[in-house]
């Protein structure tokens, strides 16, 4: 087992931007990860989900450069990536391929600013972008919502675009979706850019509306485990698609425009219209809306405790109907949960990723513990386990 501890990478973002130009940035602006408490696939079926922002962060240090291009750097690949900011048009959607896959990340969230926007290329000046980041990639916490939301801050207050929070989460996605090419839901950019400290951000996917709901971890004794399988998940692939595909087929059968309007009372009509699979893809969807509507509800009346069950049913929804979890995350949650904590479900697209545990402050070795020696035993590779702290959402750093 390793231990991931969050690491100041304002720093290295600094560095790695001085070591390129030769110069000091003008600005560092930051966005963090996210982990969804409860809340999973229910985004693009227009749902509600609870996701809260974490400490690990992605750093960028920006300077501006006379020549009207673009040029970004990260620390998961020591080469630049340069080109015109005019030419951001021919290069996406179509031809992406022509620069390596995470570069169309902070490129594409330039992109979608100008044409969200309509500002011209040629009105905004050219920068150099270089990239750190202390959000783990691939691990369901959300590292593509991190760039994305600090690239979209730095740009538009460099470029003076004005556009709020909401409105830059709405970039993010435009991005991932067009720009990247992975067809996801808008929770992570809207948590990475409104997360508060300590609260989780209650979010309709329909409206956009958010509500601020306070967790009480800490008070409450509590931390919140982050078990992270190593087994790498693609959106982009597969799977994702699949149970997309699921849910609109599943909501044209019971003519709603999104499983959204669909309530638990209207499963047995459903369970009458559908085929098996696609009934338990509708099912996950309606008892997880639903779920995370009660996890509010209790979390305000009753506690951090109290949600424990919840976030096991959320688990066996996510196991047993939708079909997305893996043997490695099925073995973090019966771990966890056999090691005492107080619920325990994966979290993220699935396929691999992380598993959540909220655990009592005294237990969290024993939890970490458990899950080390629980992979073990079923010859899976270590995990990294790890706590998160619910953090505040995209900034500008001193
Ligand atoms: P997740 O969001 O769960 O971490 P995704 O597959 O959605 O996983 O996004 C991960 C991808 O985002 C990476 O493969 C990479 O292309 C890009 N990315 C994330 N963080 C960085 C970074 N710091 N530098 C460059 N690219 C990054
Ligand atoms: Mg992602």
């Amino acid at each position: 087992m390793t231990d991931a501890t969050p690491q100041p990478v304002s720093s290295a973002a600094r560095t790695l931007f001085t070591e390129l130009t030769g110069a000091e940035p003008v600005g560092l602006w930051s966005a963090p990860g996210r982990v969804n408490l409860i809340g999973e696939h229910t985004d693009y079926n227009d749902g509600f989900v609870l996701p809260f922002a974490i400490e690990q962060r992605t750093h960028v240090a920006l300077g501006t450069r006379p020549d009207g291009r673009i040029r970004v750097i990260s620390t998961v690949d020591p080469v630049p990536v340069e080109i015109p900011l005019a030419d951001l048009d021919l290069l996406f959607p179509d031809d992406r391929t022509d620069v390596p896959e995470w570069a169309t990340y902070p490129l594409g969230v330039a992109w979608a600013l100008l044409r969200t926007t309509g500002a011209r290329a040629a009105s905004v000046t050219g920068v150099d972008l270089a990239i750190a980041s202390s959000v783990p990639i691939g691990a369901g916490l959300s590292s593509s919502a991190a760039i994305e939301g600090a690239v979209a801050m730095a740009l538009n207050e460099t470029w003076n675009l004005g556009l709020d929070r909401v409105a830059l989460a709405r970039v993010g996605r435009t991005a991932e979706n067009e720009a990247v090419g992975a067809p996801t839901g808008i929770m992570d950019q809207m948590a990475s850019m409104l997360g508060r400290a300590d609260a989780a951000i209650f979010l309709d996917c329909r409206s956009l509306d958010t509500d601020i709901v306070d967790l009480g971890f800490a008070a409450a004794g509590l931390e919140l485990v982050v078990i992270d399988s190593g087994v790498a998940h693609s959106h982009a692939t597969g799977g994702y698609a699949e149970r997309r595909a699921a849910c609109e087929r599943g909501a044209v059968i019971m003519a709603v425009t999104a499983l959204r309007d669909l309530s638990v009372a209207d499963l047995p009509r459903a369970a009458e219209l559908m085929d098996d699979v696609t009934f338990r893809r509708v099912r996950h969807v309606v008892t997880e809306n639903q779920r995370v509507l009660d996890t509010v509800q209790t979390l305000r009346e009753r506690g951090p405790h109290a949600i424990g069950d919840l976030l096991l049913a959320s688990h066996a929804s996510m196991r047993d109907d939708f079909e997305i979890s893996v043997p490695e995350l099925d073995t973090a949650v019966e771990a966890a949960m056999a090691a005492g904590a107080v619920g325990a479900r994966m979290t993220g697209g699935g396929f691999g990723g992380a598993a959540i545990a909220l655990v009592a402050h005294d237990k969290v070795k024993t939890v970490k513990d458990a899950a080390a020696t629980a992979f073990a035993a079923s010859g899976f590779a270590p995990p990294t386990v790890f706590t998160v702290v619910p953090s505040s959402g995209a900034r500008n750093d001193p």
